[in-house]
């Protein structure tokens, strides 16, 4: 049987064990050596050539999960998405970008391409004709988020995929809100799907890690620019990892269901004015998420009505937490403008469609009558204040 054949779950649970062939431990022993045997070895191994016997298996998993060929893992998401920029681009080189994008890689681009000489365009919008309309003589790598955060766009990853196909130019994801529970954009076209491992791949809010998987070639391409950027991430926390994304399909699972549940809910509810969730019937790319994502992720947001505070209303909630990272098993609230979008004046934070009344909601595994109860109290408590 081959590995794509497995269910993800499967996958979790057994794909890219360390055999602990020794004592038959029922879990992966780990290798801490950064010194490894030099002569008479086909593989010489070490920490930063990301090929200890645990980075090289996780890396295994990742792939699987993604039906991708390979991955390779970082130390962080940003470590991840900077050394693949760079392994596909470099001085003169042009990059295709979406506008609605996660804020490190935003700066990334920003401040350290002009340094390598790289050119870049931020997409007008997050349609196919959008990143059509951007492209170069010298675009060598479209790179996009969907969804996208806060506002949870859905960009056509298909269609994205085949005009990059078309043009001979390389098509990167950030594939980190929907987790490879929910989409698998290699199975749509795309080259390269990156992950801050950070997230749901860690799952519990205690490690820091990315991720990027692809054909063997392109990760060996990386891998190149990799052992010299150095951004490889220790074998304890790759341990940690695989011991997290052993449970990554049931927790996305469910906390995906309480995310469709808390949107439909929200939706209806007197306080609350828009909800933006791609499950959502009333969301614009409602259909087009549908033929794309297995389930439409744990991650949405929502605009409370003019009349409450939405500071207030995050200090008040007892329950979910106020927090600037997302995807833990436990619920969280973010305000986009006082944290990843607090650098752009009021009006430009309206042209993108972020209101100070905006709350991104990372949707965890609780029981949903107590989110409910949490946020209909903080909101009580607000009220003709
Ligand atoms: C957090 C995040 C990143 C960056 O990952 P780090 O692990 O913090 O370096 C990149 N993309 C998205 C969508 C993220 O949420």
């Amino acid at each position: 049987m081959t590995k794509k054949k497995l269910g993800t779950n499967t996958i979790c649970a057994h794909i890219g064990e360390v055999k602990d062939e020794q004592f038959k431990g029922a879990v992966s022993p780990m290798y801490l050596s950064s010194s490894y045997e030099f002569l008479d070895v086909d593989v010489k191994r070490y920490p930063r050539y990301f090929n200890t016997p645990n980075q090289e298996f996780l890396a295994k998993k990742i792939a699987a999960l993604e039906h991708a060929e390979a991955a390779i893992i970082f130390g962080s998401g940003m470590a991840a998405i900077s050394t693949m920029f760079l392994a596909f681009l470099q001085k003169g080189d042009h990059l295709v970008v979406q506008n609605t994008l996660y804020g490190g890689t935003v700066n990334f681009i920003k401040e350290e391409f002009p340094k390598y000489g790289i050119e870049y365009t931020f997409t007008d919008g997050y349609t196919v004709e959008d990143f059509e309309n951007a492209i170069k003589t010298n675009t060598k790598l479209i790179h996009l988020e969907s969804p996208s955060n806060p506002l949870l766009t859905i960009t056509d990853v298909r269609a994205v995929a085949e005009l990059g196909k078309s043009k001979h130019i390389l098509t990167s994801i950030d594939n980190t809100f929907a987790s490879p529970i929910n989409q698998k954009p290699i199975d749509l076209g795309i080259d390269l799907v990156m992950h801050s491992a950070t997230k749901y791949f860690g799952g519990h809010s205690d490690i820091c890690a990315g991720a990027v998987t692809g054909s063997q070639e392109h990760i060996d391409k990386i891998w190149n620019v990799a052992k010299n950027l150095g951004g490889s991430l220790s074998d304890m926390t790759v341990w940690m990892l695989e011991r997290s994304m052993k449970t990554l399909g049931l927790r996305v699972k469910a906390q995906t269901k309480n995310a469709l549940k808390m949107a439909k809910w929200l939706n209806k509810h007197p306080k609350i004015s828009k909800v933006f969730y791609p499950g959502l019937k009333s969301h614009p790319e409602y259909k087009l998420a549908k033929s794309q994502m297995e389930g439409f992720g744990a991650m949405l947001s929502f605009e409370l009505s003019d009349d409450l505070d939405s500071y207030q209303f995050q200090k008040k909630l007892k329950l979910i937490k106020s927090s600037m990272s997302l995807a833990g098993i436990e619920s969280t609230v973010i305000s986009p403008h006082l944290t990843s979008h607090a650098l752009l004046t009021p009006e430009e934070r309206r042209n993108v469609g972020i209101s100070d009344q905006l709350i991104r909601f990372s949707v965890g595994i609780e029981d949903v009558k107590d989110l409910k109860r949490d946020i209909n109290q903080a909101i009580k408590k607000i009220e003709n204040k």
